[in-house]
């Protein structure tokens, strides 16, 4: 099963130089290498609990595989356009993880998130979380190149 995925708009940055845009270019041509090496610059930060995997099929940001053993963390081009965006499209991937985990561990305000008719409240909650994250990180340890 995988959850919902969410949609966003943002615009790609403007560069000073030549060199600048050829750098951000090269995310996507790796994009693999380029969320790996995203993650590892968070240096342990922020913790994940399942692998995360750049998916090209995949048109949102984000999505979250919640079948037990096969959790996974889905990133999607969309969210490398930015770095604040990927981050939070980490942060919100996860949340979806550790809320139905929660659930399934009987956690009755997971449960009343996750099994709520209307999709959009599961959605709201984590990507505030996400939002707030990312705020934090920010004034914490640095801003986001783009
Ligand atoms: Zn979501």
């Amino acid at each position: 099963m995988v959850k919902v995925l969410r949609d966003v708009e943002i615009s790609p940055p403007t560069f000073e130089t030549l060199e600048e845009a050829l750098g951000y270019a090269e995310r996507f041509q790796q994009p693999q290498a380029f969320v790996t090496q995203f993650v590892a610059s968070l240096n342990g930060r922020l913790r994940f609990s399942a692998p995360i995997k750049f998916d090209s099929f995949l048109s949102a940001s984000g999505s979250a595989v919640i079948s037990p053993g096969r959790e996974t963390i889905k990133i999607g081009e969309a969210a490398l356009v930015r770095d604040s965006e990927l981050f939070k499209t980490l942060v919100h991937e996860e949340m979806h993880l550790r809320l139905i985990r929660k659930a399934r561990e009987g956690n009755q305000r997971a449960l009343n998130f996750v099994t709520d008719p209307q999709i959009a409240t599961e959605e709201d909650y984590v990507e505030r979380i996400a939002v707030r994250y990312l705020r934090m990180y920010e004034s914490a340890f640095e801003k986001f190149n783009h």
